[in-house]
């Protein structure tokens, strides 16, 4: 016998490929995976059995990959006391619940850069609990002092336990046994701080991180145990370049590149993960601490203007929103920020969906709606190629499937009950 397949119909894809949209397209979905997605005359015929859902002429686009997810906290604040005040347990539920807004935000899959273990990524897959795909780099790493060492002037550090925790490396040497601890846990990624940052307390953006020569041995060592790529923290010029020459695969915020980043990471075929949405900070200022308010506000203009030159020569950009920094569940907000910064709004959607997977290392499996694909899909109404904003706003997002399961549909909330199903044959 054949298992039943779904059949859904009109429709408008946008598979993220970058292909022209399909009006009137058909995906056909079978046993979670995808059989067919194109023009309805190309469509397989329905079987009896097979499961019809009409769309209403709404759009249906792969299911979203936000490359850069910190799902083991709120906010900049609660990162630098690393939940310290909450039970381990209540945690971890809070930590469910971001990942169930992710999802519900039309974000199948994350790449979680830092501060959550890998339970989460098993519980996920257990079906324990509701969300996102999880491909995570644990903790990161830099040098002491650097954006990964929390120790406050007290001498104590909030992050100096099991559940987060940093690595700390000052030679290349160290760095290797830091990737090996890593690799141990269960690391998909290692992500490195090539730089300081706004949350870490003894150093800032323009401060060099990690060097080459530690990057270098990292990247080394992850080749030897099937290629994790490394993610690099880098906001200042000179820690990215560090950062690209050392082999980093994606250079994660990238605020200050210079031309000579450009032309490294140009040359080297290297991702940036501009993380926008963190950007939209004066609306969580109650979060942020004075410094990292100062800081933030300073940096905006000539950020916006660097990425933009970014993207003008050529880069290729992955779309990561750095939640957790950024509000969660609202991810695809960042599709407005890389339309400002010169993306068009076919582009931003390819960073997020066919660009996002192939940085993350999961394109064979997600990031297209094609044929052999897992039914990773969501569903919103309007254009979003004439308004990209329309995707940042959850509420537009009215179905969200993951692996062929229905995870969201609020497409009856408000409007019109469905009817009867529509009969056969279109
Ligand atoms: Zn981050």
């Amino acid at each position: 016998m054949t298992a039943a397949r779904t059949l859904y119909r009109d429709l408008t894809l946008v598979d993220g490929t970058g292909a022209s949209p399909v009006a009137d397209a058909v995906i056909v979905v079978e046993g979670g995976t995808i059989v067919h997605a194109g023009p309805r005359e190309q469509a397989p015929q329905p079987r009896p059995g097979d499961l019809e859902v009409p769309l209403g002429g709404r759009t249906v686009l792969p299911g979203f990959v936000d490359a850069h997810v910190h799902i083991g906290f709120e906010s900049g604040k609660e990162l630098a006391a690393n939940n310290a005040s909450v039970p381990r347990s209540l945690h971890a539920f809070e930590s469910g619940d971001r990942m169930r807004r992710t999802l519900e935000a039309g974000v199948t899959s994350v790449r979680d850069l830092g501060g959550a273990d890998a339970g989460f990524r098993a519980a996920q897959e257990r079906g324990l609990v509701r969300g996102p795909r999880m491909n995570m780099a644990l903790r990161l790493m830099s040098h002491t002092g650097g954006h990964a060492d929390f120790t406050l002037p007290s001498g104590q550090n909030p992050h100096d336990c099991a559940h987060t925790g940093a690595e700390i490396a000052d030679s290349p040497q160290e760095a290797v046994v830091a990737t090996r601890r890593l690799v141990r846990d269960g690391a998909d990624v290692v992500k490195v701080c090539a730089t300081g940052g706004l949350t870490s307390p003894s150093d800032g953006p323009t401060d060099e991180g990690l060097t080459q020569e530690e990057i270098a041995a990292i990247v080394a060592e992850t080749a030897r145990h099937g290629g994790r790529p490394v993610a690099a923290h880098a906001q200042g010029a000179a820690g990215v370049r560090n950062a690209v020459r050392g082999g980093a695969a994606s250079i994660e915020h990238g605020y200050l590149v210079d031309d000579e980043g450009i032309d490294l990471m140009l040359e080297n075929g290297t991702f940036l993960v501009p993380t926008l949405s963190t950007f939209y900070f004066e609306e969580r200022l109650h979060l942020m601490s004075q410094k990292a308010v100062d800081t933030k506000r300073a940096l905006t203009e000539e950020t916006y203007r660097c990425v933009s030159r970014a993207v003008e020569r050529g880069v290729r950009v992955a779309m990561g929103t750095d939640a957790g920094i950024s509000e969660h569940g609202r991810n695809l907000r960042e599709l407005t920020q890389l339309v400002s910064v010169g993306l068009s709004p076919m582009a931003a959607i390819v960073a997020g969906t066919r660009d996002a997977a192939e940085l993350v290392g999961t394109d064979d499996r997600v990031g297209t709606v094609e044929a052999g694909k897992l039914a990773d899909l969501v569903v919103c109404d309007g254009d979003p190629l004439a308004d990209v904003s329309l995707l940042g706003d959850p509420d537009n997002v009215k179905l969200v499937l993951q692996g062929g399961e229905t995870v969201k549909d609020i497409r009856w909330e408000g409007g019109r009950r469905p009817g009867p199903a529509a009969p056969p044959g279109f």
